[in-house]
């Protein structure tokens, strides 16, 4: 039976239909063009993209599915954690939604949305298994036993690797969004040309990026007009590559993983990807990362978390909140 899944909690609307494990659309409307101009997501001009972005988005996430309105037999939505003018925008649609059709409603937690992002692919999800999280405002690593079963066993003590990748790119004069900025002018890069900070050392599964960004600027201030930006951004992406890598596997073996995920906005980065992909296979641990459309938000994967919540029976009221901050549940 067809869910349909709302998302809107930072600056992307969007709306798709999953029935199961099964994607069978994900419409995105994004805001780039809108926060570009002021290098960031204003939160108040967001809610109001999403408000007029919402309703279209919807029917385009319905006609792509085939599926009409009315035989929608259930309503998920991400409410939290976000921005809450752009969250409530998506929850409020929800209710209203699942009222009318008299269909359950059901709140889903953004991160578990990523997270299990990974069952729109064919493969089995091997459990235990270790997931890395990165995305603009995370960056964690997960011990997953089962669905609904979450352990973060590390996590950044700053800034997200997504923000080191943005914070990066607004330095170096790449424009917003940083990650794929930065990925796209490091391919004409040397990135063994400038040595950046990797924050942490010794034995840890936590991340610190807050160093690197300063580095960043301290390069800038100091190279001037005779700075590299190829290079830097090469530089850039293969510090945060390589320590994202290091304490991947480092958690691999510490939690006996059979299989790493990787999710999040940052999981896009086809460095990263291939590098992770990599390790793995040398470690003889299978690995499991989304197509790029699921990596940065979208409602296909609040969809197929909402799947086998509702399987579960679990439900929301009328009541569901719209919340900035939430633990994984
Ligand atoms: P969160 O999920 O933590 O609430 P968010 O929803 O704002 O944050 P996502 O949309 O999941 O974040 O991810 C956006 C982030 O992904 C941005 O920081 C962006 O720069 C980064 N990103 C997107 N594509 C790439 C890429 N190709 N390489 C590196 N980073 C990327
Ligand atoms: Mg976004
Ligand atoms: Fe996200």
């Amino acid at each position: 039976r067809p869910i349909l899944a709302i998302e809107t909690s930072c600056d992307e609307t969007s709306a798709a239909v999953v029935v199961g494990r099964r994607v069978l659309s994900n419409a995105v409307a994004s805001q780039i063009a809108l926060h570009g101009k002021w290098g960031g997501v204003v939160p108040e001009a967001a809610a109001r993209a999403h408000v007029e972005a919402l309703l279209p988005t919807i029917q385009a996430g319905l006609g792509d599915a085939g599926v009409k309105l009315e035989d929608v037999a259930a309503i998920a939505v991400t409410n939290r954690p976000g921005l809450v003018g752009a969250l409530s925008v998506g929850v409020t649609a929800a209710k209203a939604i699942a009222f009318s059709l008299e269909v359950p409603l059901i709140g889903v937690h953004h991160l578990e949305g990523h997270l299990l992002s990974v069952l729109a692919l064919p493969d089995e999800l091997p459990m235990p298994h270790a997931c890395l999280i990165v995305s603009g405002g995370h960056t964690e690593l997960v011990s997953v036993r089962g669905l609904g079963d979450y352990e973060i066993v590390g996590e950044t003590r700053d800034d997200a690797a997504g923000e080191a990748f943005d914070k990066g790119a607004r330095l170096l004069g790449l424009g917003y969004p940083g990650g794929f900025a930065i990925q796209e002018a490091a391919k004409a890069g040397d990135p063994k040309r400038y040595s950046l900070p990797k924050g942490l050392v010794g034995d840890t599964i936590d991340f610190s990026f807050s160093g690197l960004k300063t580095a960043v600027l301290r390069l800038v201030e100091r190279e001037g007009d005779r700075l590299n930006v190829a290079d830097a951004a090469a530089s850039l992406q293969e510090t945060i590559v390589s320590v994202l890598t290091e304490r991947a596997m480092r958690a691999v073996r510490r939690l006996d993983s059979r299989a790493l995920t990787l999710v999040g906005g940052v999981a896009a980065n086809l460095a990263l990807r291939s590098r992770l992909a990599a390790a793995c296979e040398k470690e003889g641990v299978g690995f499991l990362t989304p197509p790029l459309s699921l990596c940065t938000d979208n409602a296909a994967m609040i969809g197929l978390a909402a799947s086998y919540r509702l399987a579960r029976g679990e439900r929301n009221g009328t009541d569901l909140e719209s919340l900035p901050t939430a633990e994984l549940p």
